[in-house]
């Protein structure tokens, strides 16, 4: 039996509405990164979380200290999803302190199966980003 955890980005749950129904079904089918798991044994997703948010150059300890909720439960390995792998500019160092600070976990970039290109992915996503959206600014402002 494997015990893993998912580790995400907070832009695409939070900002975007992802609720990590492609990586979860990759994870039950043994799809994408999950297919280093035997399909005839158990795969226990013992828990998934958010990234805490931008690290600046100084604050990667922020994200040491959110990770130990999936790090303290006998995770073999944390998978850090696909939104990481393609828009996440810290993905690098975030990998060598967890892996730093966590030795006998083992990081992984990566969640579901690939599918398309990277850049067009970013492209997509910088338009979700970049849409009109009303907020509070609009109610104050009655707009
Ligand atoms: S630091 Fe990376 S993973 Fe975290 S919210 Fe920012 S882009 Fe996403």
């Amino acid at each position: 039996m494997a015990r893993v955890g998912i580790l995400t980005c907070s832009n695409a749950t939070q900002d975007l509405g992802c609720s990590s129904v492609v990586c979860l079904a990759d994870l039950r089918k043994r799809k994408g990164f999950f297919a280093r798991y035997p399909q005839d044994e158990r795969l226990d997703l013992v828990g998934l979380m958010n990234c805490p948010g931008c690290p600046t150059l100084a604050g990667y300890d922020k994200l040491l200290q959110r990770v130990r909720g999936l790090t303290e439960f006998r995770v073999q390995a944390v998978h850090l999803s696909n939104c990481i792998k393609y828009l996440c500019p810290f993905k690098e160092k975030y990998l060598s302190v967890l892996q730093e600070a966590f030795p006998q976990v083992q990081f992984i970039l990566g969640t579901h199966q690939e599918e398309g290109n990277p850049a067009t992915f970013r492209e997509l996503v910088q338009g979700l980003f970049s849409q009109p959206r009303r907020s509070m600014v609009d109610l104050i402002l009655k707009r």
